[in-house]
């Protein structure tokens, strides 16, 4: 496997970054988590953009262009030989003192691993998931804003955490106010008589890029979608659950905190967005190969 660093495509082994680099110390830097199907990558524009603008966000001055960075991810996968794969590509605040001072950091630092793709297994795809509300509550977009894909992931780990000590794979995130927001590395969606719901940006999500996708494919298929606020007994009514995410696709949850969702088995407009995101990912994309 060669890892990209900092204009430099590196052995495994030799892929390393210093102990003094803020991305360790202060979990300061952006990053992003992208799916190749078929030769192609998914939504790579939209991934990068939403890099920028994280990165604009958090005061971090990327060393390169849009267009260079999407040469790179290419570059990284045709190194490593990948048609199927899941790239993580990571900018980090770069070497600094012990200090939290970002100016003391003048050279962010740019890493692109590139993987073969471990898929969820099958069976939540059949039977669906099930997932408990957990105590910690999503950020305060005023403390760290969930719409910055920041390296510090801490509030989601923790979210995790709890959800794992319940036997949960993956969990449900409500924001300080008590609303439902979004999942540790998912987003959410519910139907309700045929009309599909799911929280707006700004009420602190991460604006996910399967999300928007899926919004896409519902309207072209004349489904009704609504971005608004709603709480758990929403959830707990609705016909149809699913999470998005790039990892996930659309994955189907029967059951929120032990309570069955629907009839209990993954709704019908459910399993149509599951066959529309395959559908969409497998013949769209940026091809990695001339030959493709
Ligand atoms: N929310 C959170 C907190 C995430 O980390 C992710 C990405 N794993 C998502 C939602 C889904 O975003 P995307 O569809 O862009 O992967």
């Amino acid at each position: 496997m060669l890892i990209y660093i900092d204009g430099e495509f590196l052995p495994k082994s030799e892929a390393k970054v210093s102990v003094f680099d803020h991305g360790l110390l202060y979990g300061d830097g952006v990053f992003e988590g992208i799916r190749s199907y078929n030769g192609r990558v998914f939504k790579l524009d939209e991934h990068l953009e939403r890099l920028y603008d994280s990165a604009k966000s958090i005061m971090l001055e990327m060393p390169i262009s849009i267009e260079t960075m999407k040469e790179t991810v290419l570059e990284t996968l045709r190194r490593n030989h990948l048609r199927e794969a899941y790239i993580r590509l990571i900018v980090t605040r770069g070497v600094g003192d012990l200090g939290l001072d970002p100016d003391k950091c003048p050279n962010p630092c740019i890493i692109i691993i590139a993987d073969k793709i471990v898929l969820y297994p099958q069976k939540y795809y059949e039977d669906g998931l099930e997932i408990v509300t957990v105590s910690v509550r999503r950020n305060y977009a005023e403390a760290i804003n969930p719409r910055i894909k920041s390296l510090n992931y801490l509030n989601n780990i923790l979210a995790k955490i709890e959800g794992k000590q319940a036997g949960a794979e993956e969990v449900l995130m409500l924001n300080p106010e008590g609303y439902v927001v979004e999942c540790s590395g998912d987003n959410i969606f519910w139907i309700k008589n045929g009309i599909l719901v799911t929280p707006p940006v700004h009420m602190g999500i991460l604006e996910g890029v399967t999300r928007n996708s899926v919004i896409d494919l519902a309207r072209e298929a004349g489904i009704r979608v609504e971005e608004r606020v709603f709480t758990r007994h929403d959830l707990y009514i609705a016909d149809e659950c699913f999470l998005t995410g790039t990892a996930a696709e659309v994955i189907p949850v029967v059951k929120i905190d032990r309570r069955a969702i629907g009839d209990g088995q993954p709704g019908k407009i459910t399993q149509r967005l599951i066959a529309a995101f395959r559908q969409l990912a497998n013949s769209t994309g940026t091809p990695i190969y001339t030959t493709d």
